[in-house]
């Protein structure tokens, strides 16, 4: 008997992925279409695990209350969407193929791929420290993707989506444009070739923080205590970040997993304590709207973006 993982990922490739291929003439994705059904498997579950984990919390000590909580169903399918089948093709299937690329065009010119390994000797024979390294570099990475997606306009205009909610959930993490989506891939995936994360660990990798960041959009009055939200964000940490500006106020708090960039860099704030949530700048369609009706109206503020620029100077 194999692992459940295993049996359902084969159910799914022989029934589903191998047939659809075939259909649309892409035979040679079959070697990899195995790991992507397994991935997508493993997604599956953690969507039941953040659900299992965070539900009982926000049952708990909700933040607020919502007599119409309708709002929270498109993040249901935001999360859906993208942890069982963007993220599962993107970190292993992309990514495999981007590596087996790049590792074929450096042999080419007898270079050698970079590995963590490589760079620091002492992580040799040390799997699970290695893992972790990898985990701490990636999330330095996204702390300043994340704040540089605040500080240029055209970004902030598609990440305004993000903020939009008012209704914020553990679903709200996968709230994001679509355009945003491919960015934050590209920017992980060359970052995690360039320190070269192996192919597998990649999507589990992203599977662990991207849990942790769920965690940290729960509806729930949840403090790690003043050491703990040191070392990891707690709900509250972040929802200071999703937090309605007053007037004079900035932005805080882009740690995704790790406070210490924000620590280090001068973007921390402990102080904000359970504030409201959502983007008064935005149009309603990107706070309740359909899911498409959210993407047209961020791909139309990311238009607007420009055309303002363009009038100013
Ligand atoms: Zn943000
Ligand atoms: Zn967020």
């Amino acid at each position: 008997m194999g692992d459940p993982f295993d049996l359902a990922a084969g159910w799914l490739q022989e029934h589903l992925l191998i047939p659809a291929l075939y259909a649309c003439g892409l035979m040679n994705w079959e070697d990899v279409s195995y790991g992507w059904a397994l991935f997508a498997m493993y997604g599956a579950a953690q969507v039941a695990v953040t659900f299992a984990v965070c539900l009982p919390l926000e049952r708990w000590r909700p933040v607020e209350r919502w007599p119409d909580a309708g709002a929270v169903w498109v993040d249901v399918a935001y999360t859906v969407l993208s942890r069982v089948g963007i993220l599962p093709l993107v970190t292993y299937v992309l990514f495999y193929r981007a590596q087996v690329a790049v590792g074929g065009w450096m042999a080419d010119r007898d270079l050698v791929p970079p590995t963590l390994e490589g760079t620091v000797p002492f992580l040799l024979g040390q799997p699970v420290l290695t893992f972790l390294l990898y985990a701490v570099i990636l999330d330095f990475a996204e702390y300043w993707r994340h704040r540089l997606s605040h500080r240029f306009r055209w970004w902030w205009s598609l990440h305004a989506l993000h903020h939009a909610q008012r209704q914020m959930t553990f679903w709200s993490d996968d709230r994001n444009h679509l355009l945003d989506d491919v960015l934050s891939f590209v920017w992980f995936g060359v970052i995690a070739l360039a320190i070269g994360v192996p192919p597998l660990q990649f999507p589990l990798l992203v599977l662990l923080l991207r849990f942790l960041e769920s965690l940290s959009h729960a509806n729930v009055r949840l403090s790690f205590g003043w050491l703990g939200e040191r070392m990891l964000v707690s709900p509250r940490f972040h929802r200071a970040h999703h937090g309605v500006l007053a007037a004079g106020q900035r932005s805080c708090n882009y740690g995704a997993v790790l406070p210490w960039w924000d620590m280090a860099f001068g973007s921390a704030d402990f102080s904000r304590d359970y504030v409201r949530t959502g983007d008064p700048s935005g149009e309603e369609a990107l706070a309740t709207g359909t899911y498409w009706q959210q993407q047209r109206a961020g791909l139309r503020r990311f238009i607007r973006s420009f055309a303002r620029r363009r009038v100013r100077a």
